[in-house]
C-alpha cells in the first residue's frame, strides 16, 4: 500500500497480479493451496491473496510413489486427489488420464483438441494404479490421523521440544518452505520528508527469536523449544478444530532443508513413543 499525506491523505492499495498457469501441481502441494484458501478466506478477507487467486488456474499431477523419504503426506491422507484443481492428470505409461474439475479445466480441454473421452477399461486402469499405491505409500508414523489431536494434547510438556531446543539452529528455513506458513510482518517504510510511504508485506518465521517479542521487550517464545513446539502445534492441532484438517500436507520440504537434520517424521514418532509411555504409566 502506498500513502502519501502532503496534500491530505491519500492511500492507494496495490494489487499485483499476473494471469498464471500452474501446472504440475502435486496433491501435496494441492492441499496446502486450500489450506491458505480456507486462512484468507476468514473474515477479514485478504483480497489481495484472493484476487491473484482467483488469475490463477492449476493444473495437478498425481504422484504414483513416493518423492523421497521426507514425504509424510499419505499420514495427512495427501496423497490422491481430492480437488482444489482445474485438471488433474494422472501418468498412466502410455497415455494420460485427465481429470477435468472447473469450467475452466473444460475450456482448456476443448480448446486444445488433443483429449478423447476416457472409456471403461482406462477407468479400470486408474482403480488399478490407485489400488497399488496404497501399497506403495505407507504410515511410516505409529498412529493413526484421528488420534493425532489427542497425541498433542498429551505431549505438550514433552521432552522431545526440549531435545529440539538442543538441535535447532532457528535459521527459519522449515517454515519458509511449508506450502501452508502464512506469518508475514508489516513493515512501513516513510520517505525521507515524511510526507509519504510504503507498507508492505514480508515473509516472517515464527522460528525466528524476534517474531513473537512484543513492545517493552517480553517475548512469548523465547526458548527453541517453545517456538518449534508452537510450529508442530500450528500443523496438527490447533488448525483442527477452526479448519477440520491438519495444515500439515506431508510435502517433506521442511524436514529436507533442514540443517539440523530435524525430521518431521521422527518428531511425531518420538512424541508417539511419548505419548503411549504417558498412558502406561497412567494405568502402573
Ligand atoms: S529448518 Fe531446522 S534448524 Fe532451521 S528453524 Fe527449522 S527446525 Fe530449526
Ligand atoms: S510441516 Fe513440513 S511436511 Fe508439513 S506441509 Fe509444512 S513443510 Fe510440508
Amino acid at each position: 500500500m502506498e500513502y502519501n499525506i502532503s496534500r491530505g491523505l491519500s492511500v492507494q492499495a496495490v494489487v499485483e497480479y499476473e494471469r498464471m498457469v500452474l501446472f504440475g501441481v502435486h496433491t501435496c502441494d494441492l492441499a496446502g493451496i486450500q489450506c491458505l484458501n480456507m486462512v484468507f478466506s476468514r473474515r477479514p478477507k485478504d483480497y489481495n491473496y484472493l484476487i491473484r487467486k482467483n488469475k490463477i488456474d492449476i493444473i495437478g499431477l498425481e504422484c504414483n510413489d513416493y518423492c523421497d523419504e521426507f514425504a509424510s503426506c499419505n499420514l495427512v491422507n495427501a496423497n490422491m486427489p481430492s480437488g482444489g484443481y482445474d485438471l488433474f492428470f494422472t501418468d498412466m505409461g502410455d497415455y494420460f488420464i485427465v481429470h477435468i474439475n472447473t469450467q475452466v479445466g473444460d475450456q482448456i480441454i476443448d480448446s486444445t483438441k488433443l483429449f478423447e473421452r476416457a472409456d471403461r477399461s482406462h477407468l479400470r486402469e486408474l482403480v488399478t494404479l490407485r489400488e497399488h499405491k496404497r501399497t506403495l505409500f505407507r504410515n511410516e508414523v505409529s498412529v493413526e490421523p484421528r488420534e493425532i489431536p489427542e497425541l498433542f494434547d498429551k505431549t505438550f510438556e514433552s521432552e522431545v521440544w526440549k531435545r529440539l531446543d538442543e538441535k535447532c539452529l532457528a535459521c527459519g528455513n522449515c517454515t519458509n518452505v511449508c506450502p501452508t506458513c502464512y506469518c508475514f510482518d508489516v513493515i512501513d517504510e516513510v520517505n525521507l520528508e515524511l510526507k509519504g510511504g510504503r507498507k508492505y508485506r514480508k515473509w516472517d518465521s515464527c522460528q525466528l527469536e524476534p517474531f513473537a517479542r512484543v513492545a517493552g521487550g517480553e517475548n512469548f517464545r523465547k526458548e527453541r523449544a517453545a517456538r518449534q513446539r508452537h510450529r508442530y502445534y500450528r500443523k496438527f492441532r490447533y488448525p483442527v478444530p477452526i479448519y477440520s484438517r491438519f495444515f500439515c500436507t506431508g510435502c517433506g520440504r521442511c524436514s529436507r532443508t533442514c540443517m539440523a537434520g530435524i525430521r518431521l517424521k521422527d518428531t511425531l514418532n518420538a512424541l508417539v513413543e511419548e505419548g503411549i509411555t504417558k498412558v502406561w504409566k497412567k494405568w502402573l
